[in-house]
């Protein structure tokens, strides 16, 4: 089975643009509402049932069941006849925001920390239309149920035997998207690896350095945008809040954002291309990089945005059918890739200098070497198996997912487990 993710922009008219945007307004009262159930049902059963709280007292019947995902998408129809308004969204689409909430809740669960908040107005910007009887893409067109053809622009055909299983309506300022879910019924082998390897260091001072000696200089895209992004933002704050003038300069804020996005992340593929095109083994290190965004040079770590680079580069390497892996990342900067011996540096100390062989290098090659020979160690120790990470489930285009953080042992104290 492959899934691909495409994106295309959408151009609705403005009665199409008023409908979805007004749809994506009851999901979010629909959304907020789910979650109000089980916030409460939670509350209802915070304190032992033989003592009162001090704070507040939320009474239910101890008798009530946790509203779950089942019951609260049966519960949909007959919310419809008290609430005509949800009549208006189709009906799939309602559901998919009640799964959403679910899949929230779960993830909260597994965690054991991250309750799910309520979506503010304008916080909810998306629809997903789940399925499609038939194909509704055309050259020129999508369709879509309840709202009927909006055009698009479908810059790239869609390839070959492919089914479109999914469509999400995504906003982006005031940009509509289409990102297309295909899928095709064929098996493709995970990469092996082979041939020619190269390991990759990130970094502020080079974007990256790679074991073959090449380095990139790193784009101040945020830099460059940074001070129209203030003169922006300085204009935004002394609008009144929801008032039109504040609508439109919001707006301008967004897209300055999205621009800044949609460069940074043109020039992550380039660069992963790039990759592909002199090896064909890529080796990265393991590192959260959302831990370094919190120290001294946070802006510019989130600016340079390495965990979508690594995401992209992993899916480049997949594409194209080189082997991705990500090795330890403990002190790759303080070792000498000829000799292994330990050559201590701080920040400031630019060249690798070992004193043990006499190996003399620029410190972010240094690295870069260190990461490649351990990503040979590791393909040749644990074998192919266990350490094959390429996939494509969240890419390209729609969110990519920030969660690599790692689930503590979940508090059972704090967050109890609702019986089914
Ligand atoms: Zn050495």
């Amino acid at each position: 089975m492959l899934i691909l993710t495409h994106r295309y922009r959408i151009y609705p008219d403005a009665t199409q643009e008023q409908t979805l945007i007004e749809w994506m307004e009851i999901c979010r009262s629909a959304y907020n509402y789910a979650l109000r159930e089980i916030k409460d049902w939670c509350l209802g059963r915070k304190c032992l049932a033989d003592r009162c709280s001090i704070e507040k007292e939320y009474i239910l019947s101890p008798e009530l069941k946790f509203p779950n995902e089942i019951q609260q998408l049966n519960n949909l129809p007959k919310a419809k006849k008290e609430f005509p308004r949800l009549g208006e969204v189709p009906s799939q689409v309602l559901q998919q925001v009640i799964k959403q909430v679910h899949v929230g809740w779960k993830y909260f669960q597994e965690r054991g920390f991250g309750f799910p908040r309520f979506k503010k107005f304008g916080q909810f910007k998306s629809l997903v239309f789940p399925q499609f009887k038939d194909n509704p893409v055309t050259n020129l067109h999508i369709k879509l149920p309840k709202i009927g053809v909006i055009s698009i622009n479908l810059h790239r055909p869609i390839p070959a035997g492919f089914v479109v299983k999914q469509v999400r309506i995504l906003k982006k300022a005031d940009k509509w998207y289409a990102c297309i879910l295909l899928q095709c019924d064929v098996s493709v082998p995970d990469p092996v690896p082979h041939g020619h390897p190269i390991g990759v260091d990130v970094g502020l001072e080079k974007f990256l350095a790679t074991s073959d000696g090449v380095l990139v200089k790193p784009p101040k895209f945020f830099k460059q945008l940074q001070s129209r992004l203030r003169v922006l933002q300085g204009r935004l704050v002394r609008k009144k809040r929801r008032s039109k003038n504040y609508e439109k300069q919001r707006i301008k804020v967004a897209r300055l954002h999205h621009q800044i996005d949609n460069t940074r992340k043109d020039f992550h593929f380039k660069v992963a291309h790039a990759l592909c095109d002199s090896g064909d083994m890529v080796f990265m290190e393991d590192l959260d990089y959302r831990t370094s965004a919190k120290g001294m040079f946070g802006k510019h770590m989130l600016d340079a945005a390495f965990g979508q680079f690594r995401t992209i580069v992993k899916h480049v390497c997949w594409k194209r059918g080189k082997f991705f892996g990500e090795v330890d990342a403990r002190g790759t900067s303080q070792e000498c890739p000829e000799c292994g011996g330990e050559v201590r540096k701080d920040l400031s100390v630019r060249v690798h200098d070992c004193p043990h062989c006499g190996y003399k290098t620029h410190r972010d090659i240094a690295a870069g070497q260190n990461i490649r020979n351990r990503g040979i160690k590791l393909i040749s120790t644990v074998g192919q198996t266990g350490t094959e990470t390429a996939c494509a489930d969240d890419l390209p285009g729609i969110e990519v997912t920030q969660s690599r953080q790692v689930s503590k042992s979940p508090k059972k104290r704090a967050t109890r487990k609702p019986k089914p």
